[in-house]
């Protein structure tokens, strides 16, 4: 059983919504921060200006009135006595809290004011009444099913458990800082005192993740210095060779990588390169150069891609490309039935296969390489720091490659990758028509029906995506499901409409893709699961709803899924909110452009996209607004790591968290 069962208020079916947290025992419990501060304080309406954001509690004076303007979207109206003021409140969407509310009920309202009407607009309404001196109320990222009051009162519940922490910082940065105690910080995150002990406290918390984050890369990147690699001799004349029978010619970005990467190879240290580019801006061709230097050399290859869809397409290009050389390159995927891996594992470990197309797969235990030189991840940022040293026991330090359509400003990367170099492609190949970008409301569906109509009429394919794969009522979003009838009903005569997300089995996401592939499917709706590197040309519309969802990186990247053939692409977002933000995309297809501008507007949160491996995850820290603190986690953390003391053992904690993640389990 699930020790979370023993917090009072907790049950089996809470339990299951806080694994989605990631919340499974009380320590994970007591350290899920809350992302934001509120400060609950009564507003004093008299200076309230309008559309001030406004918190006050009181009375209500009438049964509330509640009008549908569909089964989604509602309206509730009461009058409000404040003790001071009678107002009239307005609430959408929370018909289903009518049966609480009544004359004489007590609340607290949290919304915007507007003097002249005398009324106030809520986006929050609770029970009761404002405690007597201003508090300050810890938020929390929530899911469906548990609000974030609810999470805290558990929270706050978990808090009078047991529980151990471990203090990492060494107690010399502790000084140096004059940290409070880690048990003493979390208590006050959660319970926050004034702001000055609340800050100090955020302040620590950030640097323990920021610190911790930065003495794995310190760890990866001081390892790196003793690391001997392959001496290759790889000739310019070599390369030409190659280069010069490729059906196109590289665009200088491609060029200097693929010098680089030679410079690397021979080079007696491990390459450790990353190359960062948009999406079609040709990084596959690099790899694919730098997997035929290797076969030259003498060595095996493997090309890791993030879905087995992509390792099936990274496989045909290269069969395609490598048509002319003796090069045995070969696919492993999850569906190969027994006796076809084993025969195949048998040919890796004999070295009669040279490269090795697949996705983690390809590290498994079951894998032996006869004599791996080069290992390629595609898709960079889906694979964490823990993957990155996994793959260094396969082969006797292989060289890597990595590959990321998620680019992100130099500043970052080099501290981020501290660990790597980095090289950016910013030309695109040539002849390639720019996506038009344009920015619909959702009132304007019907325009961009037609649009869509009109792709499908001249025998081309679209994209639709939703964030949410089903209707729940807590969301007023679109959701593929429904999206699904909505678009066979006004299209289903001309064209057949799928649907993939990511509750279906592999097999049906697989054989969805492929209809969609073969043309046997027009009009795709899906939820983001088909965000990455899918290669379909014939695609030309991307159609994105409830796009103000999304960071502008992410856009980026499915807008990244059309312009991928000869005929024009575009993509349309549709939007009633953040019209601004959202109008970067119509202005520039540049993703180095788009990442700046995230990070600008957004913060890191979004920058390496949602689902980014758990390593640069922060619950508190936020990249670009605690840059300065992670540049002196850096700099400490590199003290540490050279320390007489961390050599002989003296913190042992840290030493032991910091191995532990990187070592090969
Ligand atoms: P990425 O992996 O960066 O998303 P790809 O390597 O898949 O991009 O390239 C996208 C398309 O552009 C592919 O069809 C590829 O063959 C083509 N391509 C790559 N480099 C060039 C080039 N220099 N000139 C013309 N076409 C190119
Ligand atoms: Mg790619």
């Amino acid at each position: 059983m699930s020790e979370l069962a023993s917090i009072k208020g907790i049950g089996p079916k809470t339990i299951q919504i806080l694994n989605r947290l990631n919340i499974y025992t009380i320590e994970d419990m007591v350290t899920y921060y809350p992302y934001r501060f509120d400060v609950l304080a009564r507003t004093n309406l008299k200076e309230a200006y309008p559309d001030e954001r406004i918190i006050l509690d009181g009375i209500i004076q009438n049964e509330p009135l509640v009008y549908f303007f569909s089964k989604k979207m509602n309206k509730m109206t009461f009058r409000f006595d404040t003790g001071s003021t009678l107002l009239s409140v307005t609430i959408f969407n929370r018909a289903f809290l009518k049966s609480n509310l009544h004359v004489g009920t007590k609340v607290i309202i949290i919304g915007k004011y507007n003097p002249k009407q005398n009324m106030v607009v809520a986006s929050e309404l609770r029970l009761g009444m404002l405690p007597p001196n201003p508090t300050i109320e810890p938020v929390y990222h929530v899911t469906n099913g548990i609000s974030s009051a609810q999470l805290h009162k558990m929270i706050l519940s978990a808090l009078d458990e047991n529980w151990e922490i471990t203090e990492y910082i060494p107690k010399i940065l502790a000084g140096k800082y004059h940290f409070p105690e880690k048990r003493a910080s979390i208590l006050e995150i959660h319970r926050p005192g004034n702001n000055q002990t609340l800050h100090q406290a955020i302040n620590y918390l950030k640097y323990e993740e920021l610190f911790l984050f930065m003495m794995k890369m310190n760890y990866l990147k001081k390892n790196r210095v003793w690391e001997n690699g392959i001496s290759r001799k790889i000739t310019k004349e070599q390369v030409d060779a190659f280069v010069a029978q490729l059906p196109f010619e590289l665009t200088s970005d491609q060029r200097e990588c693929v010098d680089k990467i030679q410079e690397d190879m021979n080079s007696p240290r491990v390459m450790k390169r990353l190359i960062q580019g948009d999406v079609g801006s040709g990084k596959t061709i690099v790899a694919i150069i730098s997997l035929y230097l290797n076969f030259q050399s003498g060595y095996q290859g493997a090309f890791m891609a993030p879905t087995e869809i992509l390792a099936e397409q990274h496989y045909q290009t290269m069969l395609r490309l490598f048509q002319n050389f003796p090069i045995k390159v070969a696919l492993l995927t999850g569906k190969m039935k027994k006796k076809e891996r084993n025969a195949l594992l048998k040919k890796i470990a004999d070295n009669e296969v040279d490269i090795v197309v697949g996705t983690h797969s390809l590290f498994s235990e079951d894998v032996y390489y006869d004599s791996l030189g080069l290992v390629i991840t595609d898709e960079q940022h889906r694979f964490g720091v823990r993957q990155r040293t996994k793959l260094k026991e396969k082969g006797i330090s292989t060289d890597v490659l990595y590959l990321s359509a998620t680019p992100i400003p130099r500043t970052y990367a080099i501290t981020i990758y501290g660990d790597m170099d980095v090289s950016n492609i910013h030309v695109k190949p040539k002849g390639r028509k720019e996506i038009i970008t344009e920015l619909y409301k959702n009132k304007d569906i019907k325009i961009v029906l037609e649009k869509i109509h009109e792709q499908v009429r001249q025998k081309h394919q679209v994209y639709v995506i939703a964030t949410q794969i089903e209707d729940s009522d807590s969301d007023e979003v679109e959701n593929v499901k429904e999206l699904k009838e909505k678009f066979e009903r006004a299209l289903g005569k001309i064209c057949k409409v799928g649907m993939l997300h990511g509750k279906m089995s592999s097999e049906e996401k697989d054989s969805v893709m492929q209809s969609f592939e073969k043309n046997e499917i027009q009009i795709l709706i899906s939820t983001t699961v088909i965000e990455v590197g899918i290669d379909v040309p014939n695609a030309t519309m991307m159609v994105i709803f409830d796009s103000y969802r999304f960071g502008l990186s992410q856009l980026h990247q499915l807008r990244g899924r059309v312009g991928r053939g000869e005929s024009q692409s575009f993509c349309i977002l549709l939007s009633d909110r953040e019209s601004e933000r959202l109008s970067v995309m119509t202005k520039t297809t540049d993703g180095f452009k788009i990442s700046e501008e995230d990070f600008r507007l957004r913060g890191s949160g979004d920058l390496f996209g949602t689902r980014q491996s758990g390593d640069m995850k922060f619950h508190l820290a936020d990249l670009k607004k605690d840059f300065p603190i992670l540049l002196h986690a850096k700099d400490d953390s590199m003290e540490i790591l050279n320390s007489q003391e961390y050599a002989d053992g003296k913190y042992f904690p840290l030493r032991e968290i910091i191995e532990k993640s990187m070592s090969l389990d």
